[in-house]
C-alpha cells in the first residue's frame, strides 16, 4: 500500500525542492514517487498527510563516538585539544554501567533527532551492543592510536582482533590522529584489507601544524604527560596534512575530520594527492574545544565534498546535525540547501550508504523527517526536526 506524505516544501536532496510537493512510500518506507504539486492535484490523490514544514530525508553523522557519551557535561570548555585529550584521558574510566546507559542515551538522541546512519569511532568493544540493537545504522571506524613506532605490531595486532570481534557490524580499522600513530604504524594500517572507507581527525589545532613543522609546542608537553619519550621524532617542516595525506591508503575513500586550521595550500595538497578526500565539519565540538572555526569560506569556494558530524557528547551538548547545520549558518551564513546536502547525501556517499540513504529518490529508503519552525527558507534558532518515519 502507498503513503502519501506531503509538505509545505519537500527537499529531496538530488533534485529540486518541491513546493507542497508529494512523496509516496511503500509500507516499509521505501520511496516510490515523487509528485510536484500540479500533478499531484491533477490525479486527485487521496489520503494525503499534510504537514506543515519541510520534508528532509534521514541525516548522516559521519563523525561521533557513542562509547566518550558519559563524558557529557564533564569537559571543561575552551581548553584547545592538547588541554581536551588529558582530560578525556583522566575523566574516561567510569563505571560500565554508567558507559552502556549513556551509549542507549545517545543513540536514542541521534535517533530522535532524525539521524539514520552514523560513522562510529570506536576504541573498545563496548558500543557493540547498543549498535546491534539500534535502528540507526553503525559503521564502526575501530581506532588506533601509538605514537611510538616500537608499538606498532602490538597495536595493529589488537585493532585486527577489536575489528572481528565487532562483526556482524561493519568495521574498518582508522588511525586516531597524525600526532598519535607512528609512521610505521600508518603503513601497517595501510597494508589492511581495509574497507571502502576510513577516516583521521585532522588540524583540530594549531599546534598540530607546530608540532609537525617544528617539532615545538603543547603536544611536547602531552608527550610529557604521557610519559613517552619522543626523541625518535624528526621536525618534518611540513603542516600536519602534508606530512599524513601521502601516509593514507589509496583507493579508500578519506574522512577528514574536523580541518580547523586547514589552510587553502593543504587543500591544494590534498587535492593534487588524488586521493578521494571528504572533510567533515564538526562546527559545535571545534566551538566547544578552540572556540574557533574551520575557513568555511575556503572549504565552499573548492566544491569540496563536506560532511557533517558532531563528535561526541565530550565535546558537544547534544548529538543533532541539526544543531550542526544551525551553527554553520547562524556563523556562515551559508544556505539551508547547501547544508541539507552535506548532512544527508554527502555523508551517504561517504560510507557507502547512498545506494539506500541521502536522498528521495526511486527505490531509496532513507528515513523521513520533518524540519519545522524555519522563516523563508533559512534556519532559526527555533528550527526543530521530528522523525517521520
Ligand atoms: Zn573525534
Amino acid at each position: 500500500m502507498s503513503i502519501y506524505l506531503s509538505a509545505s516544501l519537500v527537499c529531496p536532496v538530488s533534485s529540486p525542492p518541491l513546493e507542497n510537493g508529494v512523496i509516496s512510500v511503500d509500507d516499509a518506507g521505501r520511496i516510490l514517487e515523487l509528485i510536484p504539486a500540479d500533478l499531484a492535484k491533477e490525479r486527485n490523490l487521496e489520503n494525503v498527510r499534510f504537514l506543515e514544514g519541510v520534508l528532509v530525508p534521514g541525516l548522516v553523522n559521519t563523525h561521533v563516538h557513542l562509547e566518550l557519551s558519559h563524558l557529557k557535561g564533564k569537559i571543561e570548555e575552551g581548553t584547545g585539544l592538547p588541554g581536551f585529550v588529558r582530560q578525556v584521558m583522566q575523566q574516561r574510566a567510569a563505571a560500565g554501567d554508567e558507559i552502556s546507559e549513556a551509549m542507549k542515551l545517545a543513540d536514542a538522541e541521534q535517533y530522535r533527532n532524525g539521524i539514520v546512519a552514523a560513522g562510529d569511532i570506536s576504541n573498545q568493544l563496548v558500543s557493540k551492543a547498543v549498535k546491534m540493537n539500534s535502528a540507526v545504522y553503525y559503521h564502526t571506524f575501530v581506532e588506533t592510536m601509538g605514537f611510538n613506532p616500537v608499538m606498532a605490531d602490538e597495536i595493529i595486532a589488537r585493532a585486527k582482533k577489536l575489528k572481528q570481534d565487532f562483526l556482524p557490524l561493519t568495521a574498518a580499522i582508522a588511525p586516531h590522529a597524525p600526532y598519535s600513530v607512528s609512521k610505521p604504524l600508518f603503513e601497517l594500517i595501510r597494508a589492511e584489507d581495509n574497507t571502502a572507507c576510513i577516516t583521521i581527525h585532522n588540524q583540530e589545532t594549531a599546534e598540530e601544524n607546530q608540532f609537525f613543522e617544528r617539532k615545538e609546542g603543547h603536544f611536547l608537553d602531552l608527550y610529557k604527560f604521557l610519559g613517552l619519550d619522543i626523541s625518535f621524532f624528526q621536525a618534518q617542516q611540513l603542516t600536519s596534512l602534508q606530512y599524513f595525506l601521502p601516509l593514507m591508503p589509496h583507493n579508500t575513500r578519506i574522512l577528514l575530520v574536523h580541518n580547523t586550521f586547514t589552510s587553502a595550500q593543504d587543500i591544494e595538497f590534498a587535492l593534487e594527492s588524488g586521493k578521494d578526500i571528504y572533510w567533515c565539519l564538526c562546527p559545535n565540538a571545534n566551538l566547544y574545544i578552540e572556540k574557533r572555526l574551520p575557513d568555511l569560506k575556503l572549504f565552499r569556494q573548492e566544491g569540496l565534498n563536506i560532511t557533517l558530524g558532531t563528535d561526541s557528547l565530550g565535546s558537544n551538548h547534544q548529538l543533532s546535525i541539526l544543531e550542526e547545520m544551525k551553527t554553520l549558518h547562524f556563523q556562515a551564513d551559508i544556505p539551508f540547501h547547501e547544508l541539507l546536502c552535506w548532512a544527508t547525501l554527502n555523508g551517504a556517499r561517504f560510507l557507502g550508504l547512498d545506494q539506500q540513504l541521502g536522498s528521495f529518490e526511486k527505490g531509496k529508503k532513507p528515513g523521513i523527517n520533518l524540519i519545522t519552525g524555519m522563516k523563508d527558507g533559512t534556519l532559526t534558532p527555533d528550527t526543530t526536526i521530528q522523525r517521520i518515519l
